[in-house]
């Protein structure tokens, strides 16, 4: 595809590619370490198959309707599930979903491993952490995430991946994301494997990376504003 929408979207692209860039190398960090998932929601399939034409291989959406429709039409992404996640959508989530980065209660993982081996894959799962224990927005309380890390670390059919968070609204990014990263180091003190660390979005996405993120999920920097209420 090579219309108007494609070279506005290419343009983003790489505004943004140059943004991780210069972020991970003022951090001392290598930009080819970085994972940029592209988050899709609430954008037509043609967008996504758009980005992926542009050499983006990662996609992520928060909805699990959406996410397996358009999955189903651009097959040659990983699909990245972001969203938060009821137990009953787990068996459609494992066949599509290559990576879950909200896993953030013990039912969720049962269920999602039992989905991933049916569908026989292994899911990398990132387990989502929340900073302010606002049950409304998703994410663990810290003081459950060891064990929840271990329920996925024992799992046979997932793969601990790392730590996800979203910063609570209106918090200092840089006392937000510095928790974050100390979260993020003891998980990694007790798996080691779990080297990952979703964080950061369109507002914040450079500040992450200053952090220690190794998956940022962005979006609007991409394609543009979303309808507010769709957000
Ligand atoms: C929508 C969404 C994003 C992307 O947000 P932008 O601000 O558009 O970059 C990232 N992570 C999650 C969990 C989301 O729901």
């Amino acid at each position: 595809m090579t219309d108007k929408r494609t070279e506005e979207i290419a343009s983003r692209l790489s505004t943004v590619r140059r943004a991780i860039e210069k972020a991970a190398t003022s951090a001392g960090r290598i930009p080819d370490g970085i994972c940029l998932v592209a988050v899709t929601k609430t954008f037509p399939v043609d967008d996504a198959r758009r980005l992926v034409a542009l050499g983006v291989t990662e996609l992520g959406e928060s909805r699990d309707r959406e996410a397996r429709a358009k999955a189903a039409e651009v097959a040659d992404a990983r699909w990245h599930f972001i969203g938060r996640l009821q137990r009953n959508k787990a068996a459609s989530v494992a066949r599509y979903a290559e990576v879950v980065h909200s896993v953030d209660r013990m039912p969720l993982v049962a269920a999602l491993d039992a989905a991933a081996a049916r569908a026989g894959r292994v899911i990398e799962v990132f387990c989502q952490v929340s900073l302010d224990g606002d049950p409304g927005r998703g994410g663990v309380d810290r003081e459950a995430l060891p064990e929840l890390s271990d329920a996925v670390a024992a799992a046979g059919s997932l793969r601990l991946s790392g730590l996800m968070a979203v910063p609570p609204p209106g918090a200092d990014a840089d006392a937000a994301y510095a928790d974050i990263a100390r979260i993020a180091d003891r998980i990694r003190a007790r798996h080691p494997e779990a080297s990952g660390l979703s964080a950061g979005m369109t507002a914040d996405f450079p500040t992450a990376i200053r952090y220690g993120a190794t998956h940022v999920r962005i979006g609007s920097a991409l394609l543009g504003r979303r309808p507010a209420h769709l957000g």
